[in-house]
């Protein structure tokens, strides 16, 4: 069996060493830990960059057999049909459309998708779901989504709930997560279930119990891969079903 490509959405940045020599000009990066992660359970990491058009998000949506919908800035409301609050932070909307139709064309080819924190408000914008632009500023009375300790330390708990994808790759009703984001999943996109909540109600996770496998979590595996036994599992779970093993 051929192991599984596994794309990875980039983000864009300007700045660093280059930045004096090439002003204007993007690199797309993501954090090398999503492919540490997915190598070590036998998938082959590929780097998606911001530039695609709608015949290349074809070919990758024909050729890879999972995306991972990484981190990064935050979504243009008005992909979800509001107005920016004042809570709202950098936005790249190239990022958006790109991520956007690549969410699309996997989510109707059943792609297996894994999001990760700006992976799960994508892909419930993608499907007509809204966001909170700005937890800490927007709800009442929160926990601290934002911790300031390193991704790979863990800050509150997740309820799982029963009976769903989430819930039998880590075989427990409640795990320890990090949490690194000021935004949330707001309304879930008709047609996604919610598998998981902090205890102030955010939601933590969703999946879309007619795909293949569609999962995504508000929080950071791959700041744990190597250290705790859910986010690894977490992991093993999507590079086995890019591999056509359904969990
Ligand atoms: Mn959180």
């Amino acid at each position: 069996m051929q192991p599984p490509l596994i794309g990875i959405t980039c983000s864009r940045y300007i700045g660093g060493a280059w930045s004096q020599y090439s002003p204007g000009h993007y690199l797309d990066y993501t954090f090398n830990q999503y492919s540490r992660a997915v190598a070590s359970d036998g998938g082959v990491p590929v780097l998606i960059p911001v530039a695609q058009t709608p015949a290349t998000v074809a070919e990758l949506t024909a050729r890879l057999d999972g995306v991972l919908f990484s981190g990064g800035p935050d979504i243009h409301p008005r992909r979800y049909g509001q107005q920016p609050s004042r809570g709202l932070g950098d936005i790249d909307d190239d990022l958006d459309e790109m991520e956007l139709q690549l969410a699309r064309a996997a989510i109707e080819s059943d792609v297996p998708v894994l999001g990760i924190c700006r992976g799960i408000q994508l892909l419930n914008v993608s499907l007509g779901g809204t966001l909170i632009q700005d937890i800490a500023s927007e709800t009442e009375a929160p926990i601290n989504h934002t911790q300031k300790a390193a991704k790979t330390v863990n800050s509150h708990t997740v309820e799982i709930v029963r009976d769903s994808l989430l819930a039998r790759i880590v075989k427990q009703r409640r795990i320890w997560v990090n949490s690194r984001h000021h935004q949330a999943v707001g309304t879930p996109a008709g047609g996604l279930t919610v598998a998981a909540r902090a205890p102030d109600g955010i939601i933590e996770a969703v999946e879309l119990p007619a795909g293949r496998f569609f999962l995504a979590v508000q929080w950071h595996p791959e700041g744990t891969w190597d250290r705790d036994r859910f986010s690894k599992a977490l992991f093993r779970a999507f590079v086995a079903a890019a591999a056509d093993q359904i969990p």
